[in-house]
């Protein structure tokens, strides 16, 4: 769920604070000093939510962003807009999201209302998949990080949280879960700075990586949280929720059911059949590079080096291999027996 529009290419150094550091990354060339997300210390994100949405949901959304920034440190300035399953409600609330863009020189009210409605991953979209899971009781929900580099932001929105609403019989972990696998997205494009979509892509590195990596921080870091006391279980759902090795033991059973039918355990790309492994076999990658070079590998050695070194050589600086390498040795990874494969997951 991302897509990143077209604009002009900077290269700006990188300032990343986070509760305990605050960090400078080193910029890849003489550019002038810049931030390109505003990142300051402290909790820098925004919800917005339509006026359907109660504000039980809209607490809960707050509360777990929050953690995210506790966790991780502040991505800048990060806007996450919920979509309620009300029509006009949606309308209403792209109106309001257009008004900050007309008020901040982003766009024109006009190209923005087209851009913000009527589009892919528009707010109609979102509206549209809370209130059709309402309608058909067959739950489903969607989040993204949509961009918003151009503008300096990261732009976030949001299906109707249905384990945060109560309905359905969704629990609302998966909720959290989903905010957390959001906000690490604006963390990865938070260490890259350029208003260049292609450059930026280039930099995210592979989708199984992009996506891989959200997975594996979302499901890795909830458990610790939970463990921790420091994110509330919700135990709202009727089905007890899962732990970390269950989970992960559901996305390698997929993982092997569709493996033969597809050319590689790790896709390059969002298209095709097969987009599911970069999440699934992806969260099992990410979660074993963690096992091999630390829980912090990601946020502490691979993403204040990428701009700097570029995706490929950052990936073999951090994890001394070469990412066609590590492709190799994961495959034999994934033919291990099962209990072999769960040893890599930490426990809490
Ligand atoms: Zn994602």
């Amino acid at each position: 769920m991302r897509k990143w529009p077209t604009s002009v290419a900077v290269a700006i150094p990188l300032l990343v604070c986070s509760v305990a550091t605050c960090q400078e990354a080193v910029p890849d060339n003489a550019a002038p000093s810049a931030n390109l997300f505003g990142i300051k210390r402290g909790n820098q994100t925004e919800v917005f939510v339509a006026s359907d949405v109660s504000k039980k949901v809209e607490k809960a959304v707050k509360d777990t962003l929050a953690v995210a920034v506790d966790t991780w440190g502040s991505s800048g300035r990060f806007e996450y807009w919920v979509l309620g399953t009300d029509r006009a409600a949606a309308e209403e609330l792209a109106s309001a999201f257009c008004r900050r863009r007309v008020a901040r020189g982003h766009m024109t009210r006009r190209d923005c209302l087209r851009d913000s409605t009527n589009k892919d991953h528009g707010f109609l979209t979102y509206q549209e998949i809370g209130a059709k899971a309402l309608a058909t009781g067959r739950p489903q929900g969607s989040a993204g990080h949509n961009g918003g580099a151009e503008w300096g932001f990261h732009r976030m929105t949001s299906s109707l949280p249905l384990g945060f609403a109560g309905a359905l019989n969704i629990a609302g972990e998966d909720e959290q879960i989903t905010i957390l696998h959001e906000y690490w997205h604006s963390i990865q494009n938070a260490f890259i700075q350029t208003k260049d979509h292609k450059r930026r892509r280039e930099l995210m590195g592979p989708v199984w990586f992009i996506e891989g990596s959200a997975v594996a921080m979302a499901e890795i870091n909830s458990a610790r949280l939970w463990a921790s006391g420091k994110l509330p279980k919700w135990r709202n759902s009727s089905h007890p929720w899962q732990t970390l090795q269950q989970r992960m033991t559901n996305k390698m059973a997929s993982v092997q059911q569709h493996r033969k039918a597809c050319p590689t355990l790790l896709p390059s790309s969002y298209d095709g059949k097969c987009r599911q492994l970069a999440y699934d076999s992806g969260g099992w990658a990410i979660a074993y590079l963690m096992h091999q070079h630390g829980a912090d590998v990601l946020l502490k050695s691979f993403h204040p080096n990428v701009q700097k070194l570029g995706w490929e050589k950052c990936f073999r600086k951090t994890f001394g291999q070469s990412s066609a390498d590590f492709v190799t040795e994961f495959e034999r990874f994934m033919d291990l027996p099962l209990g072999e494969q769960v040893k890599i997951l930490p426990k809490f």
